[in-house]
């Protein structure tokens, strides 16, 4: 489309189009064109397949009809929005020419045209494109490649609160690290874009990778960059960083002023967080637990929706990220449950908090739009309305007994600046229009000039009609008229005979001044009505200037106490999630965990946090809580696997899940459904569990599931907690029990972590006959009359039977085929019996034997044999010569 030729073919106005889009090639181009957004080419296709409206055409290029589709301009923020979330971005382009003055230059020439605004999934700030309970992230990537091995680092800005904060990251857990942040918009240099090493990663995220030229990401000049931006010297304040660090922020912030153009976000100064800190779960891991959304999508269902009893959209923000990041420091952890547990034991005060939240609107997200220059009324009434909430909140905490956190908590909100809020309610009125464009924002008594200017606009003929008396009192003229015309304006008409008495004394004479003479009348006019008349003139332009002038001034105090505002909105958040923790906790009867660094797990009548909920919603059988204790056994060190059987639908699955999820609840600073529990801090948490959607992108469910299980392997440590379920069910019996064997080998003697692990293959459950840490447990179920009863209850042992066929009769299969399945498992059965795979126990050496043969082997270095072989070069052979080297190699075996 760029090209000289397609420039040269085009029509003026095509032309100009072609120049800009050629400027902005990866964002959508909103062309203005009278009262509509117009757009053209590959990206009318888009647009018009994107959001359902009509592809037309208009005129030719280069031989070829040119697709055009468009939006109405008065409509176009609901587009926006569309697009936006689909992960779009747009280049909004305005005339910015009067078209008089394109008209001047020649009878061809066009409106000059501009891009005004990049609207991009991680930039927007309209209250309309955001969505209140959730964060709203841009990040970036920067990859420094110095040394062996390269090093990652991720910056994340949410410019509608003004967040901003750092990590460093490795190749190995990139994507875990940026879908825990979810970032709705992710930069990075187009180099690591294309990196075939990191295709899959990028492949994940889809259009939320947006590559950029590399320039952006120039770690020499990150410093200086981000410096220029705070306006600081240097960025020793703000804490040290590494060089990819640097630059992935540079970057962020860079990026953030090309498609901000003139304005500036209020930032944060950048926040290091540092990657050890919070719980890693991998990208398999978070899908399948259904953390913030279940598989397919919906927030509801998801383990977020279950525990989010937040009042504020701050606070289910806040709720969010924990949720996404748990902790691993058990110190801060224990902080966090100290504050849930003090409002657990003063739930009134939990009400009240709760009630003064309640009216605390979003206040970073207004801030951000008033730094931004895109503020209206109710931003100001946002921040007003929230430095009251605070103000509360503060007077009911003062008398409170309160946690560490709460109480820094309590002392952000204190140190608001109360002459600010004063101000505020000072200068608003009670309702706010939307925008500022037509005043009527400031309330009566605001500000002298302004009552007068709106006394004059509403009540000029009262004001006139009381001057008119004053001045009859004055003179003496009963019958003194104040009069408009056109050519005079207002004016102070008498009689021809009462003229005297205007003009008698010195001070009527400097008084009134003379205008005209009629027949019958005088006319007069005073500095004061002439004043009053161009008052009345000016009035409704003045009063809309000055409150105007208000607005920039009060936008200007609030933006200047933009730290404080900031932390104590973060604060408002942290209260909020606290109170909404032990009012969850209070409700769902949840105990307070106790979380330390030891390497147990001992949970006592724990539940599914979710299936519990639904159950009850459901008014269905109550849920049967399980213990589970994978806590080292005595004189043991590290951790315990239990590798639990039974029947489908026995509620292996959920046991399952309810175990991981107990961990991140603990560790996110949350009570827990148990009775009791004990959890040595976890720092990774692994799951294979349930289908994944990987099928779409046609990899096998067999080839989904060993690429999880490889990744479990090679990272767990012996601090972390991993739940397998059905291993190997994708395969052939004996490669499944094959490779489920050997993985549950590989957990205990070489990963030895916690884990649970569920499994039909029975015969498994001989293993914990050699393998020290681990214990067999099953599902119980009840038979009765041929048929099952699944109690969902877990106790020791091992299922003896898997009850599929039972299983298969309640989904209904026809009973013929019920019954000759029976025949083929009683025949089936029998062979088994005869020749048990669970006899070979004691025929295979325990796994750590043959890791330890092969690790002997490196340590001694390469063999003769090998030694030989390195130094052949099979090019330069002869058949011959290559047949006697193999024998050669033969002897020296
Ligand atoms: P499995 O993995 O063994 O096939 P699931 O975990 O999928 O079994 O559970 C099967 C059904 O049993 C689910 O619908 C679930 O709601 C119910 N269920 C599971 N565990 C419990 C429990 N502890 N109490 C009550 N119902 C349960």
């Amino acid at each position: 489309l760029a090209s000289e030729e397609s420039r040269s073919s085009a029509t003026p106005m095509m032309e100009q189009y072609i120049e800009i889009k050629a400027n902005n090639p990866d964002s959508l181009l909103f062309y203005r064109m009278g009262d509509f957004y117009e757009l053209f080419f590959q990206d009318a296709v888009e647009a018009a397949r994107a959001l359902g409206i009509t592809l037309t055409k208009r005129g030719l290029h280069m031989g070829q009809v040119i697709p055009m589709c468009g939006v109405p301009v008065h409509a176009a923020d609901d587009y926006l929005q569309k697009l936006i979330a689909l992960g779009f971005r747009v280049a909004v382009c305005e005339q910015v020419e009067d078209p008089a003055e394109a008209k001047k230059r020649g009878s061809k020439s066009v409106v000059r045209r501009d891009v005004v605004r990049l609207v991009t999934p991680g930039t927007i700030t309209e209250e309309k494109l955001l969505s209140p309970s959730e964060t709203n992230y841009l990040m970036a990537l920067a990859r420094i490649r110095s040394g062996s091995e390269p090093a990652y680092a991720l910056a994340w800005i949410d410019i509608s609160t003004g967040i901003f904060r750092l990590a460093e990251t490795a190749e190995s857990r990139l994507l875990a690290d940026i879908l825990r942040i979810e970032p709705r918009e992710l930069i990075l240099p187009d180099t690591v874009f294309h990196d075939p090493e990191l295709r899959a990663v990028f492949e994940v995220l889809g259009r939320v990778a947006v590559p950029q030229p590399a320039v952006l990401f120039d770690s020499a000049t990150a410093e200086s960059r981000i410096a220029r931006y705070y306006g600081v010297k240097t960025l020793d304040g703000f804490g040290s960083f590494s060089r990819a660090e640097l630059a992935a922020a540079s970057a962020a912030i860079s990026y953030v002023e090309k498609t901000q153009l003139a304005e500036r976000p209020a930032l944060g100064i950048p926040e290091r967080e540092s990657v050890a800190s919070t719980l890693f779960i991998d990208p398999a891991t978070r899908a399948n637990l259904e953390l913030a959304k279940t598989l397919s999508g919906a927030r509801e269902g998801s383990l977020l929706k279950a525990l989010d009893r937040t009042v504020t959209s701050g606070g289910a923000r806040l709720l969010a990220e924990r949720l996404m990041s748990p902790l691993t420091d058990p110190d801060r952890i224990n902080q966090r449950l100290d504050s849930v547990e003090i409002l657990v034991d003063q739930p009134s005060l939990a009400m009240d908090v709760r009630d003064a939240l309640r009216r605390a609107p979003d206040m970073p997200r207004a801030l951000s739009r008033l730094a931004l220059g895109r503020g209206g009324p109710r931003d100001l009434g946002a921040i007003q309305a929230g430095l009251r909430a605070a103000k509360a909140l503060s007077a009911l905490l003062a008398r409170a007994e309160l946690s560490v956190e709460l109480d820094e908590a309590r002392g952000a909100i204190a140190a608001l600046p109360g002459e600010l809020l004063a101000c505020l309610d000072a200068m608003l009125a009670e309702e706010l229009p939307l925008l500022k464009r037509d005043g009527g924002f400031l309330r009566e008594g605001a500000n002298a000039e302004l009552d007068e200017m709106r006394a004059l606009r509403d009540q000029s003929r009262r004001v006139i009609a009381g001057l008119q008396l004053r001045y009859c009192e004055e003179t003496g003229v009963k019958s003194l008229k104040i009069k408009h015309n056109n050519v005079l304006g207002y004016f102070i008409e008498v009689t021809a005979g009462n003229a005297g008495a205007m003009t008698d004394t010195d001070a009527g004479k400097a008084r009134f001044i003379h205008r005209q003479t009629m027949a019958n009348a005088m006319r007069f006019t005073t500095t004061e009505l002439a004043d009053l008349e161009t008052k009345i003139a000016n009035a409704a332009d003045r009063a809309l200037a000055i409150e105007l002038e208000a607005f920039e001034a009060m936008t200007r105090a609030v933006v200047a106490h933009a730290e404080a505002l900031k932390a104590a909105a973060l604060a408002l958040a942290a209260i909020d999630v606290s109170a909404a923790l032990a009012v969850l906790a209070e409700e769902q009867n949840y105990v307070r965990p106790a979380v330390d660094r030891s390497r147990m797990f001992a949970i006592e009548g724990g539940r599914h946090p979710v299936v519990e909920q639904a159950l009850r919603r459901q008014a269905a059988n109550p849920f049967v809580a399980n213990g589970c204790d994978l806590s080292p056994p005595d004189g043991e060190k590290t951790g315990a696997i239990w590798l639990l059987t039974g029947p489908n639908m026995g509620g292996k699955s959920t046991f399952l899940r309810q175990n991981a999820l107990i961990a991140i609840m603990a560790q996110m600073g949350s009570f827990v459904p148990a009775a009791a529990a004990h959890i040595g801090v976890v720092d990774r948490l692994f799951s294979r569990v349930g289908a994944s959607d990987d099928l779409a992108r046609g990899r096998s469910t067999f080839m989904v599931e060993m690429v999880e299980t490889a990744a479990i392997l090679n990272q767990a440590t012996d601090r972390s907690l991993v739940i397998l379920d059905e291993i190997g069910r994708g395969t052939a019996t004996f490669d499944g029990l094959s490779i489920a064997w050997a993985a549950v080998e590989h957990l205990h003697e070489v990963n030895r972590c916690r884990g649970l692990f569920a499994t039909h293959f029975h015969e498994l459950t001989v293993l914990s006959e050699k393998l020290g840490r681990l214990s067999n447990a099953t599902m119980r179920v009840k038979e009765w009359d041929g048929d099952v009863i699944f109690l969902h209850e877990v106790g020791p042992g091992a299922a003896d039977r898997s009850y599929g066929i039972q299983v298969a009769r309640l989904a209904g299969l026809p009973a013929s085929v019920v019954s000759r399945a029976r025949d083929v498992l009683a025949k089936l059965e029998d062979a088994d019996r005869k020749n048990p795979a669970s006899q070979l126990i004691d025929d295979l050496p325990l796994f750590q034997v043959a890791v330890r043969r092969e690790e002997v082997a490196k340590a001694a270095g390469p063999s003769k044999v090998e030694d030989s072989l390195r130094s052949l070069n099979p090019d330069d052979m002869t058949p011959r010569e290559a047949l006697e080297a193999l024998y050669a190699l033969k002897k020296e075996l």
